[in-house]
């Protein structure tokens, strides 16, 4: 049927009509809140690149996760700022590692919370690499073992889910093993399955004081250029015994979203990473774009691909909105 007979505007001459017949929707129970845990008391730092994002400390990291949950927000992703780094990221898998404190403070006041972890030793090494140096280069085989220690320990801790996000060959068969070996088959992995070597991490590097003090992280993370890769990646670590794979970032790599939607039927994540964030927030701070309206677009775009979870940096401030509704 053509016009004059069929006329598309008809459905969208009301919001209620256009309610009626909206295809994607963004709930509250989509989205994972990052946030970056440091040593010390009584810390809540900006993160300059991230306005409104911030450093905390465990203590000031249960007031916001408090807040948070009030809101209805029901998992957060858990980065770890530790004090002493070295070559090999021994504080990432320590008892008393931050991350390790962290989970124990916030699962004994909020049990009910899904922690997830994340899983990886740019925060923990030196160096800023994701992984073991070895003549000059980062060593898969050796980093693996240093993973999956760090994902028992979190799981120890009562992590809910680990998130592994070095982009190594074979970390998330290893994970699995180790988890299943120390009684921790019940804990998920969230594998950060298609992991770009973007420019859009910038601010993160700052506000986890991640970034590689040599080189690049191009021999582990992929280039933008690939798509059939992202397949291969991501039918790997589903053999492995990944529970939830993700992409990152998710805006630059729609396409992504949507033919791993297509391809697998696995839970799927998307990051709306730091640059995605900072674009929106600098944007918004000149006046040149309305923040609110930019911030549900972009949101709705990355399921409308096909994500069923949403790491977001806006996860507070869209869940007030989506409870104003
Ligand atoms: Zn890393």
């Amino acid at each position: 049927m053509l016009f004059p007979e069929y006329r598309p505007r008809r459905l969208r001459r009301t919001e209620n009509i256009r309610s009626l017949v909206r295809e994607t929707h963004l709930t509250i129970d989509d989205l994972i809140y990052p946030l970056f845990i440091c040593e010390g008391k009584n810390i809540k730092q900006e993160i300059r690149s991230m306005p409104e994002v911030y450093r905390f400390s465990i203590d000031k990291a249960l007031e916001e996760i408090k807040e948070a949950t009030q809101l209805g927000i029901k998992a957060v992703l858990l980065f770890g700022i530790p004090n002493k780094k070295d070559e090999v990221g021994t504080s990432a898998y320590i008892e008393n590692g931050i991350i390790q404190k962290a989970v124990r403070a916030i699962k004994d006041k909020f049990p009910e919370l899904i922690v997830i972890t994340d899983v990886c030793l740019c925060e923990y090494t030196s160096h800023g690499h994701c992984g073991i140096i070895k003549n000059g280069e980062v060593d898969n085989d050796l980093t693996l073992e240093v993973l999956a220690k760090i994902a028992v320990s979190h799981a120890k801790a009562g992590a809910d889910i680990v998130a592994p996000s070095d982009m190594m060959d074979g970390r998330v068969g290893r994970i699995r093993e180790a988890l299943d070996e120390a009684g921790f088959s019940h804990v998920a992995i969230m594998s950060y399955a298609v992991k770009y070597c973007s420019a859009f991490y910038g601010p993160f590097r700052e506000a986890a004081e991640s970034a590689p003090k040599f080189g690049d992280r191009r021999s582990y993370q992929m280039d933008p250029a690939n798509s059939r890769e992202a397949l291969r990646e991501a039918s790997l670590d589903i053999e492995e015994g990944a529970d939830i794979i993700m992409v990152k970032p998710a805006m630059p790599y729609l396409d992504i979203i949507k033919m791993l939607r297509n391809e697998f039927n696995y839970p799927l994540a998307a990051y709306q990473v730091s640059g995605e964030y900072a674009m929106i927030k600098a944007a918004a701070k000149l006046g040149w774009l309305d923040e609110e309206k930019i911030l549900w677009e972009s949101l709705i775009s990355i399921k409308r691909a096909g994500a069923d979870l949403i790491i977001t940096y806006f996860a507070k401030k869209i869940a007030k909105k989506l409870n104003e509704k």
